[in-house]
């Protein structure tokens, strides 16, 4: 297997490790997946033809508790994305401490090309290969790029056929209806959000007086775009895969949410005059968004977007990681010596697997909380291990994210070593 990005990611841990006295044991284990799993997917295709996707589940460590993470539809998935981002959920579970492994999975497609109901059955054939994999006490399944909560349906009820009986807890993020939990379709965004405003109180930054650009406007980017608005932030630009647009003054995100319902792209939102409220703006690329003169930057994409070749262009002051391993580790290096404050991933995008972990509490004793309940427990979580690793990062003098390698660390540490070796 190609392991550029896997190589990339784990060598975020190696400047952690100068910090902590880990055993051998220990870092031996973690570098390694414990398990990966690659399958076919045979799918009737609605002109009757029949086509195979591949699909993959990597379940990376589960000293911790059960391996947790999402599944993800895109053309770029690979052995080696999935193996990357199943080692970031280990470290995401560790830091918000919550009694999870780490684990990933996707499918190799461009999910926009197939109908509702070929989805659906990739999706039902997805769980049938994977089944003995997975289970509410070993590996527990969620949505991620280009998944949603009507996805996670499907593969509970799949599960659930195979099994003969109901077994809410092997999927996180599903339709509340069946067992999911209120606050999980915006929990990514509003943990983000206890994030920022958290680490923009310490810097006395008031939200009116703060610009941000979002890339990406998925679930994540959006939501997240929305509530900064919301709250006086001022959002000058956002974009999805297709670009982006910019006001100075600051988007009207609620108007673009409902535009970009009926058009395609995002450059082309402003052209649906009887929706929008029109502003002046301009269009801009993906990469010109990375380079905007604002003091907040929110990579809310994919992986790789801030590499070596673009770092040294970025203006932003603080950069929100809502995607998954959006800056690459030389690039990351760029920005530390540039002085910007890099919040990491395995912190910043940790609401969607704390409010996971709420829905799998929530289908274990059948007993619901509500939204209040959920953002409240979300909140305080998301605020204690934003200080522990400020804290962290402050005493060591280190980046963020090397703060949050070593947080997470010292959990997985204990773990492995409470558990020993079996030989
Ligand atoms: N896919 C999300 C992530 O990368 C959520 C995972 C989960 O809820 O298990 O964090």
């Amino acid at each position: 297997m190609d392991k550029a990005l896997f190589t990339d990611a784990s060598q975020r841990l190696e400047k952690a490790l100068s910090y902590v006295s880990i055993s051998e044991d220990a870092i031996e284990h973690l570098k390694y997946p414990k398990a990966s799993l690659q399958v076919s997917i045979p799918v009737r295709m609605d002109d009757g033809s029949l086509k195979i996707f591949s699909g993959y589940r990597v379940r990376y460590d589960d000293s911790r508790g059960p391996t947790k993470g999402g599944v993800r539809y895109h053309p770029n998935v690979s052995l080696d994305e999935v193996t990357s981002l199943a080692f970031w959920m280990t470290f995401k579970c560790a830091v918000l401490n919550l009694p999870f492994g780490g684990a990933k999975g996707g499918i190799t497609l461009n999910p926009k090309q197939l109908s509702k109901w070929e989805l659906e059955r990739l999706s039902r054939g997805y769980v049938d290969a994977i089944a003995n994999f997975i289970g509410p006490n070993v590996d527990v399944l969620a949505p991620d790029v280009y998944t949603n909560e009507i996805i996670m349906g499907w593969m509970m009820d799949q599960y659930s056929t195979i099994q003969r009986q109901i077994t809410p807890g092997v999927v996180t993020g599903k339709p509340v209806t069946i067992g999911g939990s209120l606050g999980r379709n915006t929990a990514t965004a509003t943990g983000a959000f206890y994030v920022i405003e958290n680490i923009m109180s310490k810097f006395d930054r008031l939200p009116r007086e703060t610009t941000v650009a979002i890339q990406g406007f998925g679930n994540a980017g959006a939501e997240l775009a929305e509530l900064l608005a919301k709250f006086d932030y001022k959002v000058v630009a956002v974009s999805d895969s297709q670009g982006g647009i910019y006001a100075k003054q600051g988007l009207d995100i609620p108007s673009i949410r409902r535009c970009k319902q009926f058009t395609k792209g995002m450059q082309a939102v402003y052209c649906q005059d009887t929706v929008c409220s029109i502003i002046e703006h301009k269009t801009l690329t993906n990469t010109e968004l990375l380079t905007l003169d604002v003091d907040v930057l929110i990579p809310a994409a994919l992986e790789n977007q801030i590499t070596a070749e673009n770092a040294d262009k970025v203006k932003a002051k603080f950069i929100f990681e809502v995607a998954n391993g959006p800056i690459t580790t030389a690039a990351d290096r760029i920005l530390e010596k540039m002085g910007v404050y890099v919040f990491p991933d395995i912190l910043v995008n940790a609401g969607g697997v704390t409010v996971s972990y709420f829905e799998w509490v929530q289908n274990r004793n059948g007993l619901y909380w509500t939204l209040q309940e959920v953002n409240q427990r979300l909140k305080e979580k998301m605020m204690t291990e934003t200080e522990n690793i400020w804290q962290i990062s402050q005493e060591f003098g280190v980046s963020l994210r090397t703060a949050a390698y070593i947080h997470g660390l010292n959990r997985l540490e204990e773990a492995i070593n409470t558990k020993g070796t079996r030989n």
